[in-house]
């Protein structure tokens, strides 16, 4: 997109009142929960008065970036943390967060999940007043924002995030460390999702629920969408943007439907029972025939069971993934292409042979990992498929951080439904619809972002902006 970065990622916060503490750990392992956000890199900052700003980043798995090394000189009552989405974007260490950027008595240091519409006319502005880029991503343009307001214009910290929210369009939850205060924001759209937790008295911010649990930490609520929270007195202090409650609400859909971990909640909706409801719906709109429910592993699991559950056909595992595969390289040949498909997953021939299944997959973006994975599945010789999907087909770009693909790259924005199953040679194919999965959802259709599957976007899209496609070899 212009030559800016998609940053569809995972962030935390944390607050502690005690100030010989050191948090570094706790925000390495709720980062952990939260890899499967971002994979590309990741990055801690901490601060206390006495110790100073801290920061490490490093590209790849949190366990790769960080040893006990770095986290032991990771000092201080006060955290920021990041992972980073990959996509087929750049990827180099500068793009890593959290993105830092000193003054003469402080510094700003930012974690960002989301992505900016607006940001190369933002990025111009601050080019022309003088700023300049060290990454291309516009989490960077943020951070400079709120500098220029905060330190060039003397602004406090709440006017100048007021200041900049006004001109962001976009998506953006972030964790901001300025000297020894942390903020949680959240865009009064609220697509990018963040929640706040007590740990034993300190306070976690972190993009998915999941991170609580890991820590032990009792998940309190979500922050609502145009709220910044601040801890005075180790209080939770509570700004509403003035926009907060005048825009349209857009929760993306696709964290419940792929992103999200199941066992998150997201906006007190829980993400495993949405993908179970996913399959039961799935089960009204198709009643097919057949001997096997079998998921694609693991983000289909909980569809292919609410699927077995409403028909009463045995759920059964017929691909195996291999769990231990992280990235692989992008694989010019046609046949390392194939090998890398078989490294990830591999069918059980017996589970499969002479048998009519029904194949639940999360979703079909560009089409290729379908083509690829009914191929394998086709090897072990089902007597039929039958392949559901509990996305509806996917027809427009996301602008908003889910690097799904450009309108070209997208197969049902290319094809109708019944080419797609004649290209994959299956005997059905079958997409959940919007209506049924806002059901599976239970929230209102209006409270969602399904941009991607109504090309309906919750803002203005500049002409020309394009779309990022995310890295998947
Ligand atoms: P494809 O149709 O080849 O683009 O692959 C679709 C599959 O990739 C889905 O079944 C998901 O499991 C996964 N997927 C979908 N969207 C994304 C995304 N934005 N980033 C990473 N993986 C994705």
């Amino acid at each position: 997109m212009q030559g800016e970065m998609e940053d569809k990622c995972g962030i935390i916060g944390y607050h502690s009142k005690n100030d010989s503490k050191n948090v570094a750990s706790f925000v390495y392992y709720c980062l952990y929960a939260l890899q499967h956000r971002g994979q590309e890199s990741a990055g801690i900052a901490t601060f206390n008065p006495e110790k100073g700003l801290n920061y490490y980043c490093g590209m790849g798995l949190i366990t790769d970036v960080f040893k006990d090394y770095e986290i032991q000189n990771l000092l201080g009552n006060m955290a920021i943390g990041h992972v980073r989405y990959s996509t087929t974007g750049q990827s180099r260490l500068e793009n890593s967060q959290p993105f830092v950027t000193d003054f003469d008595d402080g510094f700003i240091a930012m974690a960002h999940n989301g992505d900016i519409v607006n940001s190369a006319e933002l990025r111009e502005e601050l080019i022309n007043d003088g700023y300049e880029f060290k990454s291309d991503t516009d989490s960077e343009v943020i951070c400079y924002m709120l500098k220029k307001e905060h330190y060039d214009n003397n602004k406090s910290m709440i006017e100048s995030i007021e200041c900049v929210s006004k001109k962001l369009v976009g998506s953006y939850a972030l964790t901001i460390l300025v000297n020894g205060d942390l903020y949680g924001v959240r865009d009064p759209m609220g697509i990018k999702p963040l929640a706040i937790a007590d740990k034993d008295g300190d306070y976690i911010l972190a993009s998915e629920t999941v991170a609580f649990d890991v820590v032990n930490a009792e998940y309190i609520r979500d922050i609502k969408p145009g709220e910044v929270v601040y801890f005075d007195n180790n209080e939770i202090n509570s700004y509403m943007l003035e926009s907060a409650g005048k825009c349209k609400l857009s929760h993306c859909m696709f964290e419940y439907v792929y992103f999200a971990r199941p066992d998150s909640t997201i906006d007190g909706v829980n993400v495993y029972e949405t993908r179970m409801n996913i399959g039961k719906q799935l089960r009204k709109l198709y009643p097919i025939d057949a001997d096997v429910v079998i998921p694609v592993p693991d983000s289909s699991i909980p569809a292919a069971i609410g699927y077995s559950r409403a028909s009463g056909i045995p759920y059964g595992e017929g691909l195996i993934k291999n769990r231990y595969v992280g990235r692989t390289f992008i694989m010019p040949t046609q046949e390392e292409r194939e090998l890398a498909v078989r490294l990830k997953l591999n069918p059980i021939k017996d589970a499969i042979k002479g048998k009519k299944i029904i194949l639940i997959d999360d979703s079909i973006v560009r089409g290729t990992t379908s083509k690829q994975l009914l191929d394998l599945v086709k090897e072990a010789e089902p007597a039929e498929i039958h392949f559901l999907v509990g996305c509806p087909p996917v027809i427009a770009p996301c602008y908003y951080g889910v690097a799904m693909a450009t309108k070209k790259e997208l197969i049902a924005a290319n094809y109708s439904v019944e080419e797609i199953r004649e290209q994959l040679d299956i005997d059905s194919l079958g997409y959940i619809t919007m209506e049924a999965l806002v059901e599976a959802i239970g929230m209102p259709k209006d409270n969602l972002c399904l941009g991607c599957i109504n090309e309906e976007y919750p803002t203005e899209i500049p002409e020309g902006l394009e779309a990022e496609t995310y890295y998947k070899p």
